[in-house]
């Protein structure tokens, strides 16, 4: 079976965790502050500050904003739940716009319309790999003076007009197994504001300024050693992993094009998608359902998933909370759209297969 996707760990992942485990200092400490810095460089912010996942990251960052009990903040209903939970985990609410047709990602020209006096932030979603309108978005936030965060969780690396995703606002990431680059589990936070980065370093760590000094209610959100040791390597092998992601993107788009009722992902100009997630559309015109073709697939040999089968608001926790949107675009979406693998390990062979599997 082709995989939709694996890590990619190698003997210097290998080493340097068993480095660290000889060393005998396993918790957050030198290795952590040492990826830290390389992951700020990289992205091109002051500041990074790890955690022990993308949701920890995202709450942090949130908390660290100053979001709070009443306050509103926009985001996307086609994302993962984690997205929309953090923002309940601060005691305010999401606010969902849908979704541009083309990129899958939050449309701005919607956001307007759902901004009240209540609204004190945007958290828009680079879903896929794929940055969104970040100059239509900066404009809205600066505008309504609203703060901006970045789920960045699927855009390690990923550029709009030659700046990093995760550098326009407060950055948000994972390091989940299957994303574009991974410590296992694992998350960070980056950001240019000196006094968001210290709040989100005392978030992290129980609310502690000094050791044992506890000012504000904070959490165990502490990154291991072991895991920022495999984020070191992983960060310096991330550009060429993105590469043979963008590499095989562009050979399975240019095989799907001339297939009737498959729409392959689309790429705004001015932005470097990295492909965490290679999604086709599959449309009434294809003569097959999304499910028999994922049965068909599957059975040639070949993985897939749907990212999302529903928008974040059709979920029962939502619904619990009384959310009654019916966003059209996101609800098309979660209908039609199809993952297939574009795993950076991906051999010739096996990118044929993919298509001849299609093609059958
Ligand atoms: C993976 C992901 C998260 C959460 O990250 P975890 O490390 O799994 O907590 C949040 N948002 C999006 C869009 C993601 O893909």
């Amino acid at each position: 079976m082709i995989n939709i996707s694996s890590p990619l760990l190698g003997n210097d992942e290998i080493e340097a965790i068993t480095k660290v485990l000889r060393s005998g200092a396993l918790a957050q400490g030198t290795e952590t502050e040492k990826f830290e810095e390389a992951f700020a460089s990289y992205i091109g912010t002051k500041y990074a500050i790890a955690t022990n996942s993308g949701t920890a990251a995202l709450h942090v960052a949130l908390l660290a904003s100053g979001i709070g009990e009443g306050d509103e903040v926009i985001t996307s209903p086609f994302s993962f739940i984690a997205t929309a939970n953090a923002i309940l985990f601060c005691g305010a609410k999401p606010i969902f716009v849908d979704i541009d047709e083309d990129t899958f990602n939050i449309n701005p020209n919607l956001i307007r319309e759902k901004i009240t006096p209540r609204t004190k932030a945007i958290l828009p979603v680079h879903l896929y790999g794929q940055p969104c309108d970040m100059k239509e978005i900066a404009n809205i936030c600066n505008e309504h003076d609203l703060i901006l965060i970045e789920d960045a969780c699927q855009a390690h690396g990923a550029e709009y007009a030659g700046k990093k995703a995760g550098s326009f606002g407060v950055g948000c990431f994972s390091f989940y197994p299957t994303k574009n680059m991974t410590t296992g589990e694992g998350g960070m936070i980056t950001t240019d504001n000196e006094s968001i980065a210290e709040k989100a370093r005392m978030l992290r760590s129980h609310g502690q300024r000094g050791r044992y000094v506890h000012e504000i209610l904070g959490y165990n959100y502490r990154m291991t050693d072991m895991a920022a040791a495999i984020g070191i390597c992983q960060l310096g092998k991330l550009d060429e992993f993105n590469q043979r992601r963008i590499d095989n993107a562009k050979f399975l788009s240019g095989e799907i094009a001339g297939i009737e009722g498959l729409v392959p992902p689309f790429v705004t100009p001015n932005v470097r998608h990295v492909f965490h997630q290679f999604t086709v559309r599959v449309g009434k015109e294809f003569t097959l359902s999304r499910d028999e073709l994922r049965q068909s697939l599957s059975e040639h040999g070949v993985g897939s998933a749907i990212y999302y089968p529903l928008p974040i608001y059709r979920q029962q926790l939502y619904q619990k909370l009384g959310y009654d949107d019916n966003l059209p675009v996101s609800e098309k979406a979660a209908q039609e759209v199809l993952s297939l693998p574009v795993r950076p390990d991906l051999r010739q062979e096996e990118l044929e297969t993919i298509v001849r599997a299609l093609l059958k």
